[in-house]
């Protein structure tokens, strides 16, 4: 007879809440927006914010999910998968990057609507949240098969997004030449109302093209701009900062050269394609060039690593700036790090968190810290509605305004509800949403 050995489960990092019940939420304590949602409502009952309100906010108004036929180069003809999540709207537009993934799926999408209706609300830019995706690997069709894709998924879904209405942007696997054929598709089958205001159907868009000095890295000037304004509080600064990057794109590559520009250390940098370390430190511009010349970081000069070598290298400041529920309890268990500066859209696990929490390692939560992206999207938008153009000093200027605002508005609610980061920046922008529905009411 063979004995059995019962081994307790882990408990569920998901507290399950009432309103899942109500809204029929699966039970999948691994599914992103359940996680997402999660957290939503547990910084909402800390506030007491309505019970209506919380029930709107815990599934988007609009889920559009499109298919359309592309033509590939070969002759034959592709069907692709599309999707627009429009969350909430209470503050304005819905507002939100479009990813180009292969494993893009709707829950993610939905997931990533939703921390943007939280990341406007939080840096108070008059915007609600959004998200798109698209299922595809661009780096694995031609150029013409791009473009065709991006045409025919906007004006597959053109009826349902506008410039005072839904206005995209990019996201992973997507970029400024991709907002640039979207823009230009959306003005050409628009030109019998007002062409011009078009333009301003996404944002991102090339400086040549109604693009804003300076977006390209927001998102990763916005990282180092909270970095900046939080690190007194756990008694680190910049120069000679031991920093390491997981995911080399456009968040993690800009917040990287901007802090070596600053004086801190690259120490170790993980992308798709594997992972390196130089103690001396990594010249992010040099990387950044073979990054783009190579589509990754192998073969570059340093230390190959693997993955665990990475989250083990003891660092200040870790940025993860790749995917999202990277790090899970694992990864958090090996992470030696002071600090976490989420650049991407929810890295963290609920059980990753609890692990740094318990571990004492402060994590700057992605709505906070990756919002620099949105906000410079709204300086765009505004450029673009005013036909105007800021200089680079302008755009810095206001978007450091923007992120040092929020991160006293986030450590402002930590004190007062004796919350972790993550929390009380939920917190400062349920609070904001949830004025607005008082004052707005629930039509009709
Ligand atoms: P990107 O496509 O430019 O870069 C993504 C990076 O992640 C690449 O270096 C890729 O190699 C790496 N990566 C992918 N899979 C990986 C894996 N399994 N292991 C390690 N690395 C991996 O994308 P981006 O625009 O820099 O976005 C990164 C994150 O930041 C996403 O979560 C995105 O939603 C978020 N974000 C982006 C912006 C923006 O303005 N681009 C704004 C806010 C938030």
């Amino acid at each position: 007879m063979s004995s059995s050995v019962t081994v307790q489960p882990d408990p569920s990092p998901v507290a399950r809440n009432p309103i899942f019940d109500e809204l029929d939420f699966p039970a999948d304590p691994d599914n992103l927006y359940l996680q997402t949602v999660a957290t939503m409502l547990d910084a909402a009952n800390r506030i007491n914010l309505k019970h209506r309100v919380q029930v709107i906010l815990a599934q988007p108004k609009n889920e559009i999910m499109v298919h359309f036929p592309v033509r590939i180069d070969d002759g034959h003809y592709q069907l692709f998968k599309g999707y627009r999540v429009q969350h909430n709207n209470a503050l304005g537009p819905y507002k939100g990057g479009i990813r180009y993934h292969e494993n893009v799926h709707l829950d993610d999408v939905k997931s990533l609507a939703l921390l943007m209706t939280m990341k406007c609300s939080l840096v108070r830019v008059p915007y609600g949240g959004g998200k798109g995706g698209v299922k595809c690997n661009p780096r694995a069709i031609s150029e013409g098969e791009l473009q065709r894709v991006t045409r025919r998924f906007c004006s597959a879904i053109m009826n349902m997004i506008g410039p005072e209405l839904d206005i995209p942007a990019p996201d992973v696997g997507s970029n400024a030449q991709i907002m640039a054929w979207f823009a230009d598709t959306y003005m050409m089958s628009n030109e019998s109302k007002d062409a011009n205001s078009g333009l301003r159907v996404v944002t991102g868009k090339p400086v040549e093209f109604g693009g804003s000095l300076g977006r390209e890295k927001a998102t990763g000037q916005g990282v180092v701009d909270t970095l900046v304004e939080l690190l007194p509080e756990v008694g680190l600064k910049v120069q000679g900062m031991r920093v390491s990057v997981l995911g080399f794109g456009n968040v993690g590559s800009w917040a990287a050269r901007i802090l070596h520009d600053m004086g801190a250390k690259i120490i170790a940098v993980a992308d798709h394609t594997g992972a390196i370390r130089d103690d001396m430190g990594i010249n992010a511009h040099a990387l950044t060039e073979y990054c783009i010349e190579h589509g990754g970081l192998k073969g570059y000069r340093g230390d190959a690593i693997s993955n665990d070598e990475f989250y083990q290298t003891p660092v200040d400041v870790l940025i993860p700036a790749a995917l999202e529920q990277m790090i899970t309890d694992r990864e958090a268990k090996l992470i030696d790090a002071k600090v976490i500066a989420e650049g991407a859209n929810a890295p963290t696990t609920p059980a990753g968190d609890r692990v740094l929490t318990e571990r004492g390692i402060e994590v700057i939560p992605a709505i906070l810290a990756n919002a620099g992206g949105v906000t410079v999207s709204y300086f765009e938008w505004v450029q673009n509605k005013t036909s105007t153009q800021w200089d680079i000093q302008q755009v810095d200027r206001e978007l450091n305004r923007h992120m040092v605002m929020a991160a006293r508005r986030t450590v402002l609610a930590r004190q007062q509800h004796k919350v972790d980061l993550r929390t009380a920046a939920y917190i400062a922008a349920l609070d904001h949403i949830g004025k607005a529905y008082n004052v707005r009411g629930i039509f009709p």
